[in-house]
């Protein structure tokens, strides 16, 4: 468990996370060591907020002299209704995951973090990529793959919630009723099954060889979803990589400087 307190009990700082809960959050030791590859003297501490309270924390926060917040699990579309100003993506998503303060304006880091961890992929646009979910974390990987000019095919175990999803995006996707990985170049899974080690119902050995497994949820041990993919000799990619690129993107839109990715991913090794 890593050190966080109550948002009522925050102290004067720079810069936060908040959630519910937070005690997990690897956030406060990631921009730590960024702040100091930097040589910049901010501090960066994790808050507790309860549903129902974020808007009257980041007032509380603001009047502390908070620079900027990060919002996780579950307040991302709450803190989006929060805001007096958001950034495009955000409210294509209608989810805000950075927040500055004292001007209430919000962005979402996570769907071009994500594009950025494909980077070293080399994916064609013409790939096929599989996703799974329908949540938060699904809405901003498949607006973002839509937006790079990919076109993602969407499982999700309740299939109105990806219908929902893509008609709120406005993205024309194919929903399939089966997480089918043959033929897919990159099947991602934005759902929260691994969390819990709960499995999905992947058969590996239909997938290419070449196939890449990417998985949102990251830990000490791989998630039962990478697992899987590992036994079939696939490679596997975990959520820890998004976790810094959506951080050094938070940073850089604070700070306007580069932020230290790889100091901030050594600051995570287990
Ligand atoms: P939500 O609660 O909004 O959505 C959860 C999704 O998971 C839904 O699609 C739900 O399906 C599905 N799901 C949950 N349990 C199962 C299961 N047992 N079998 C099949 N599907 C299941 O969560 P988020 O979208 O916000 O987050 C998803 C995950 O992504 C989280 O674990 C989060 O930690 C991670 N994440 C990681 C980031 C990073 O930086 N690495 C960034 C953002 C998110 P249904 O609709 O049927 O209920």
């Amino acid at each position: 468990m890593n050190a966080w307190r109550e948002w009522k009990d925050a102290e004067p700082a720079e810069f936060a996370v908040i959630g519910d809960p937070i005690d997990h959050s690897l956030s406060p030791q990631m921009h730590s060591a960024a702040a100091r590859a930097l040589g910049l003297g901010f501090r960066y501490i994790a808050l507790r907020v309860p549903r129902g309270e974020v808007a009257e924390a980041f007032r509380h926060l603001a009047a502390l002299g908070y620079r900027g917040v990060n919002v996780t699990v579950p307040h991302k579309e709450e803190t989006f209704r929060a805001m007096r100003e958001v950034e495009p993506f955000a409210q294509r998503v209608q989810a805000v995951n950075t927040v500055r303060l004292p001007e209430l304006r919000g962005t979402n880091t996570d769907g071009p973090g994500f594009l950025e961890t494909l980077a070293h992929l080399a994916l064609s646009k013409d790939s096929r990529v599989l996703v799974l979910g329908a949540g938060g974390a699904a809405l901003a990987v498949v607006a973002s793959l839509a937006d790079a000019g990919f076109q993602p095919t969407v499982f999700n175990r309740t299939r109105s919630r990806a219908e929902e999803m893509l008609q709120r995006l406005g993205v024309k996707a194919q929903i399939v009723d089966a997480p089918d990985p043959a033929g897919c170049s990159l099947v991602v899974n934005s759902t929260s099954a691994g969390l819990h080690g709960e499995r999905l119902p992947i058969d590996w050995a239909k997938a290419e060889p070449s196939a890449v497994a990417y998985d949102l949820v990251y830990g000490r041990e791989p998630t039962p979803f990478l697992c899987s993919a590992a036994a079939h000799g696939l490679r596997t990619v975990d959520g820890l990589h998004l976790l810094v690129v959506q951080g050094a993107l938070s940073l850089e839109w604070w700070l306007g400087v580069e932020a230290p990715r790889r100091a901030m991913l050594e600051s995570l090794q287990w």
